[in-house]
């Protein structure tokens, strides 16, 4: 059984999501109601009751996936790829630093869990600036690296998906392999994507993260104990 919460983030897109696989990710359904595309991002489950459940939603929305967007390289965001894929078609995405994570379970750090996650290949590269349309809806993709050399944050009107750089009190970790570039100054990599890529964002800007609840900007600038 799956919960759907509705993110009301204005007219125009609508979003769902709904926790999935081992560690709780967010999946988020953004669908353009105008058009009745849609992308899915980060499908990290391999349960097939949860996958039925985001095949489901999809149908009960009337929303046909053109995109299956991996916010970043890791099992919990991206397990599900091939699956929701073979049931629902849709492009996947990825930024091109991740792109090797998708295939090799070291890169990915799920052998490093005790998993052995690997799906297929992107089918287009993401780098930042890139727009993903979704009918009327667009999505910039913001390079954020620091929990994955290949992080990425998606930033819609009013909104923006972090993946696991910027949670409700709290930030990605960076301790995982491939975190950046350089492990050692991998927290200092992500402090600084925080803060030019989403603090520079305004206040009431809707942070939809890749693990726990709904947040906005103005509240982790004033709140996060990692950002004071
Ligand atoms: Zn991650
Ligand atoms: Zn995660």
């Amino acid at each position: 059984m799956s919960d759907w919460t509705v993110h009301d983030v204005g007219p125009g897109v609508v979003i769902e999501s709904t926790p999935v696989g081992f560690a709780e990710a967010n999946c988020y359904i953004v669908g353009c109601p105008e058009t009745k595309t849609a992308a899915v991002i980060d499908p990290g489950t391999t349960d097939r009751t949860e996958l039925d459940a985001i095949v489901k939603r999809v149908g009960e929305l009337k929303l046909t996936v053109r995109f299956i967007v991996n916010t970043h390289g890791h099992p919990d965001h991206l397990a599900g790829n091939d699956i929701l894929k073979r049931k629902v078609g849709g492009e996947v995405l990825i930024h091109e630093l991740d792109a090797l994570k998708l295939t090799d379970p070291v890169r990915n750090a799920s052998r490093m869990l005790g998993l052995d996650v690997r799906v297929a290949p992107a089918d287009t590269f993401l780098d930042d600036g890139d727009v993903i349309e979704i009918g009327t809806v667009r999505l910039t993709v913001l390079h954020t690296p620091g929990h994955s050399v290949g992080q990425i944050a998606l930033l819609g009107a009013g909104f923006v998906m972090t993946g696991d750089t910027l949670f409700a009190g709290s930030v990605g970790r960076t301790d995982l392999p491939c975190s950046s570039e350089e492990n050692t100054i991998a927290y200092e990599v992500l402090m600084q994507s925080i803060g030019e890529r989403l603090l520079t964002l305004s206040d009431d800007t809707i942070v939809l993260a890749g693990h726990g609840p709904t947040t906005t900007i103005g509240e982790e600038r004033r709140n996060n104990p990692f950002l004071a």
